[in-house]
């Protein structure tokens, strides 16, 4: 009886021990799918993002928060700054992301090409301790206390355009031993949609600007005209325009030939941008016109920046790479919209606005080139 009551026991305690370690496996279960889902509603957002700064925010946004990080980054590789350039012309501001970092090449990201017998496989991740000395600069907003971290390559057709960082303050986290299969996973995903993103927001560029000279083109000028005005009017702040044509082109070309022409498209190119404020914006319209938008400036303001310019690209001979130089000018129209009215659709105006500036640059023309005149 006594026995009996013993091995009873026994069998509850094992029974309960059971249970508790059941549901204690019921419970991780459910956990880890709780995971997956938000891992894979997480993948699904990534994979939707249409920009690059909407796919950087997300992972930057969701990814500490679905795995539970305290910190995560992202290096980009950026030869020649390709990158920056082209997301800095699109509107990008890369003080919203401080956690982002460009680096040069990829020895700067500090993976070693894993070794297997005498063939260099592409990098594995590295896990283990944060080493502020080493890791500083894939983690240049370190969090306090900041433990354990993983470097994760992000790879593309075995080529690596980057790494994925993630930090935690739990120095077990991430340990040299651990199995990488999932973080890997992760970073693969990431990794082609960083891709894609990229050369989306490259085309994007390329169909917004010139290829001779690297400013706008005459698509992207008009968009930004019909905006711009829309924006002026709400806000009630002037934006001005110039229709700047180089003189005797055709005399250009036909003394330093095609060559020679196409340099000092880009030349006036150069001397106008230094003279413009980065909220303007410059177009090359087409063969040797160019169209300035410049916001919040009155008729008086733009004349004076026009003057500048004028003056910039005829006081100042260009010197080619034949060894030739040439004087250059050119005549300016300059106008202002001074339409306010709300019934008038933007895109007319911003039209009206552009046929202003082009008949005071005919009147340049008429009254002997190299000057600005200004519409009233
Ligand atoms: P004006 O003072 O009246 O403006 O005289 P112009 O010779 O500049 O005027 P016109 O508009 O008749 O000539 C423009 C010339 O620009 C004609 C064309 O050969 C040249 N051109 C157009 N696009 C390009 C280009 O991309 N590169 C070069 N090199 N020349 C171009
Ligand atoms: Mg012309
Ligand atoms: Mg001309």
């Amino acid at each position: 009886m006594h026995d009996a009551g013993v091995a009873g026991r026994d069998l509850t305690e094992e029974n309960e021990s059971l249970r508790a370690s059941m549901a204690h496996m019921m419970e991780q279960a459910e956990r880890n799918h709780g995971i997956m889902c938000r891992h894979q509603a997480f993948d699904l957002e990534i994979v939707g993002s249409d920009s690059f700064p909407s796919l950087i925010s997300t992972i930057f946004r969701s990814l500490p928060v679905i795995s539970e990080l305290d910190i995560v980054s992202l290096c980009l590789i950026d030869e020649g700054e390709d990158i920056r350039t082209v997301m800095t012309r699109l509107g990008v501001d890369f003080d919203d992301y401080p956690h982002l970092v460009f680096v040069e090449n990829a020895p700067a990201l500090g993976f070693v090409p894993s070794r297997s017998d005498l063939l260099t496989g592409p990098p594995r991740p590295l896990l283990g301790p944060y080493i502020p000395a080493s890791h500083q600069p894939m983690f240049p907003h370190a969090p306090a206390g900041l433990q354990s971290i993983a470097l994760v390559p992000l790879l593309r057709n075995k080529r690596l355009i980057g790494s994925l960082n993630l930090g935690s303050l739990d120095g077990t986290r991430f340990t040299p031993s651990m199995g990488t299969d999932f973080v890997e996973h992760m970073a693969s995903i990431i990794a082609i949609c960083l891709e894609n993103v990229i050369s989306n927001e490259m085309l994007k560029y390329i169909g917004l600007t010139d290829s001779l000279t690297g400013v706008y083109n005459r698509r992207y000028i008009d968009r930004r005209l019909t905006e711009e005005v829309a924006r002026a009017r709400r806000q009630q702040y002037r934006i001005s325009v110039m229709y700047i044509d180089i003189d005797h082109f055709k005399q250009v070309n036909d003394t330093m030939g095609h060559q020679g022409g196409d340099e000092v498209l880009r030349e006036v190119a150069t001397r106008i941008k230094a003279e413009l404020r980065v909220s303007d914006a410059l177009a090359r319209f087409g063969g040797e016109e160019f169209v300035v938008l410049l916001i919040n400036a009155e008729l008086a303001d733009a004349s004076v920046v026009a003057e500048r310019i004028r003056t910039s690209i005829f006081n100042r001979p260009f010197a080619l790479s034949s060894g030739n130089t040439q004087t250059v000018s050119v005549s300016i129209g300059v106008a202002a919209l001074d339409d306010f009215a709300r019934d008038n659709a933007a895109e007319g105006a911003g039209q009206a606005l552009l046929a202003k500036a082009d008949s005071a640059l005919y009147k340049a023309k008429e009254a002997g080139r190299n000057r600005v005149i200004a519409g009233e």
